[in-house]
Parts: structure tokens; C-alpha cells; sequence
């Protein structure tokens, strides 16, 4: 008898000591964001807090700093706020709920630091400017490796008028020398439709803009045509003027 009730005790003190924490376990704060900015416990802009919990919930009671801000008698079970509506610095977010049965759930606290906008710049560009600093390095990589790759590189002549293999990304008009060239894979994007690249003709390094194949076809005809001089008036070789005499000579036999 007297070992059943010292059970007895030990069990009811066991729940004693457990219940505050089944409570608490029993409601779930969360914190989201709907519009602004956030990096860790720092946060700017629009959030919401919701609960959850395995209890039916009658009603929400969402704190502050201990302050009440809002209250929710419905699912979701949630309450949106600005920030910007407090103090920058840190703040605690609890809530409370009333299950369907009566009982009183208290949520874990959530700490968050509400940051002003000069924080908030200063914590973007912490992210951006490696970022950026990231990209600039990989450009000047790119851009050494171009030099390298193409300086020492021995350059035959292009004959005028030679069909070029153009490859996948394409040929372009030198801007400087005029002449079609193709585009090298190592070619560096430098916005829609350029190429930092260099020209197979004159191994200048310049922006090139990919044109189409027949527009290619066409320049390479044109260099040819263009080192043509115009067809001077020659003299004809005695040669030249025999065969001709002969010619017409056979002509007028037909005749
Ligand atoms: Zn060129």
C-alpha cells in the first residue's frame, strides 16, 4: 500500500514536472516571410507569425516584447506585421493559444533583430559585393587567358576569299580589318549579341557581332573581288593575236 502510493507520487510529480513542457511542445511558433529581407535572425520588411499545433485551437493570441499585437480566432492561425512598426533592435515573439478543450498553450520564444534600412544595405552588399567581386575575377581570368591563349599563337595569313569553318558559335565582320572571322569557343559574352574575341585576319582583339552565314559567304566573295584590280586594257601578246586571227579565220571558213 504504502509502495502504490509512493507511485502514486512519483508518477503525479512526473506529471507535473512534464506538463509545462508537453504545453509548450503542444504549440508551434513560426515566422515567415511575405515581403523583405532576411539573414538569420535578421529581419526587414513584412512577416507573419502562425502557430501550429496538434490541439484544436480556439483562438491565438500572437506578443511582442510581452506586448499583445494581435489575436486569431480562425485558422490559419496567423498574424502578419511590419517591422518597420517597431523599434530596430532585438524583440521576442511568443504566442498563447486556448485549445478547443480550455486548455492554455504558451509557444517558445522566437528572437529576432528588426534592422533598420542602413542595416539592411549594408547587409545586401555584404552578399553582393563578393558576389561581384566573385564575377570580376572570373572576367579578368578570362580575359588573361584570351591574351595567353592567342598571343604567341602563330597566325598563318587568311588567304583573301578562303571559305572559313565558322563552327557552332558562328562567324562576325571584323570591325577593324573588315573581314569575316570566325568566333572562337573562348569567345567572352560581353552582352546580347557581342564577343570579346580575336580576328583571325589581323589578331586584333576586339567586340564582335556573330551575322549570319550567307552575310559571311558574301564578305568572303568580296574580298576577292575587292584585291581584283580593275581589268586593265592590255596590249595583246603576238600570241594572243594569232589565236585570234585564227579564230576568225575558222569563222569565216564556216561561213
Ligand atoms: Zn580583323
Amino acid at each position: 500500500m504504502k509502495a502504490l502510493r509512493g507511485f502514486l507520487g512519483g508518477l503525479a510529480a512526473l506529471l507535473l514536472l512534464a506538463s509545462p513542457v508537453l504545453a509548450q511542445a503542444g504549440l508551434n511558433l513560426s515566422v515567415r516571410k511575405d515581403f523583405g529581407y532576411n539573414n538569420g535572425s535578421q529581419i526587414r520588411g513584412t512577416f507573419s507569425m502562425s502557430v501550429s499545433s496538434p490541439e484544436s485551437l480556439r483562438s491565438v493570441t500572437f506578443f511582442i516584447d510581452g506586448k499583445q499585437v494581435g489575436v486569431a480566432s480562425a485558422a490559419p492561425f496567423s498574424w502578419q506585421f511590419q517591422t518597420t512598426d517597431f523599434a530596430d533592435g532585438w524583440h521576442q515573439l511568443t504566442a498563447t493559444a486556448l485549445t478547443a478543450g480550455g486548455q492554455a498553450l504558451t509557444s517558445d520564444a522566437r528572437r529576432f533583430e528588426f534592422i533598420s534600412q542602413a542595416q539592411e544595405q549594408s547587409g545586401m552588399s555584404r552578399i553582393i559585393v563578393p558576389i561581384l567581386g566573385i564575377v570580376a575575377g572570373i572576367f579578368v581570368l578570362m580575359i588573361g587567358f584570351q591574351f595567353l591563349a592567342f598571343r604567341n599563337r602563330k597566325r598563318e595569313p587568311v588567304p583573301l576569299g578562303a571559305h572559313r569553318s565558322y563552327g557552332i558559335r558562328g562567324g562576325a565582320i571584323c570591325p577593324r580589318c573588315g573581314r569575316p572571322t570566325p568566333i572562337h569557343l573562348t569567345a567572352l559574352n560581353v552582352g546580347i549579341g557581342t564577343k570579346l574575341d580575336t580576328c583571325e585576319n589581323c589578331g586584333r582583339f576586339g567586340l564582335l557581332r556573330p551575322r549570319p552565314l550567307e552575310e559571311l559567304r558574301r564578305a568572303e566573295a568580296a574580298e576577292v573581288a575587292d584585291a581584283r584590280p580593275d581589268a586593265p586594257v592590255r596590249e595583246q601578246s603576238a600570241e594572243e593575236r594569232l589565236r585570234e586571227q585564227l579564230d576568225s579565220s575558222r569563222y569565216d571558213e564556216m561561213k
